[in-house]
């Protein structure tokens, strides 16, 4: 028992130790990484897909999709119009510098802009894992209820930016959004957040001019 703590400790900073190559990886090819977090079914890949979409006559896109099994986001992401790959982490709950340093040298970092990595559908441990992308985006879903940020404080409390899916839902579904937003103010005061939704459209201009706001930052401070 004794050993247990400086274990897990020393698998951390491994861990960190390669996000930092990762993401120097990325500031040397001027790429923008986003992590995208969230339970699943609340979006990402949707997201993801609306993204590629609006965003690739201007932005050169990859995705890096995490998943136990399939290639079923990639396929998306590749269909959508951006470069792939999956990763398929076999049962593991979340993805880590490691997978994500492998994902790496399969794209070609000269061809892209922003890249976005979708992590495994889970609230719990993606959030405590450094992968080297710049931010952290969790995608929060009208249908999972508004008491996530209360159940899962660690995932809220980590992210620089929080979408709301699926607004279009709310007249359906009991949400409480001044409950919800209560909970997340108290974990990260400030945090940007987009309510939106995939399906109708709505709101997804203000999170895509935000997406094109970070790349702009990230690019003066990499140049
Ligand atoms: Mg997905
Ligand atoms: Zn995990």
């Amino acid at each position: 028992m004794k050993e247990r703590i400086p274990i897990v400790e020393k698998i951390l900073s491994a861990n960190d130790h390669i996000a930092a190559q990762n993401q120097s990886t990325l500031d040397s090819a001027g790429i923008l990484g986003l992590n995208f977090m969230a339970s699943p079914g609340a979006g990402k890949t949707s997201l993801i897909e609306h993204t590629i979409k609006k965003l690739k006559g201007r932005l050169k896109l990859a995705v890096v999709d995490g998943d136990v099994a399939t290639s079923i986001d990639a396929d998306r992401a590749a269909a959508a119009g951006a470069q792939s790959v999956q990763i398929n982490t076999g049962g593991e709950c979340h993805l880590d510098a490691i997978m994500l340093q492998g994902a790496l040298s399969e794209l070609t970092l000269e061809k892209i802009d922003l890249l976005i990595v979708e992590n495994v559908g889970n609230l719990i441990c993606p959030a405590s894992f450094q992968l080297g992308t710049h931010k952290s985006v969790l995608i929060a879903s009208v249908p999972e209820g508004d008491d996530k940020p209360y159940k899962y404080p660690g995932m809220y409390r980590g992210v620089e930016a929080l979408v709301i899916n699926k607004i279009d839902l709310l007249p359906y579904v009991e949400f409480d959004m001044e409950y919800f937003r209560q909970g997340v103010e108290i974990l990260n005061p400030g945090l940007v957040t987009f309510p939106l939704s995939c399906r109708t459209g709505e709101g997804l201009d203000v999170y895509l001019t935000w997406v094109e706001a970070e790349m702009e930052a990230h690019r003066r401070v990499v140049q």
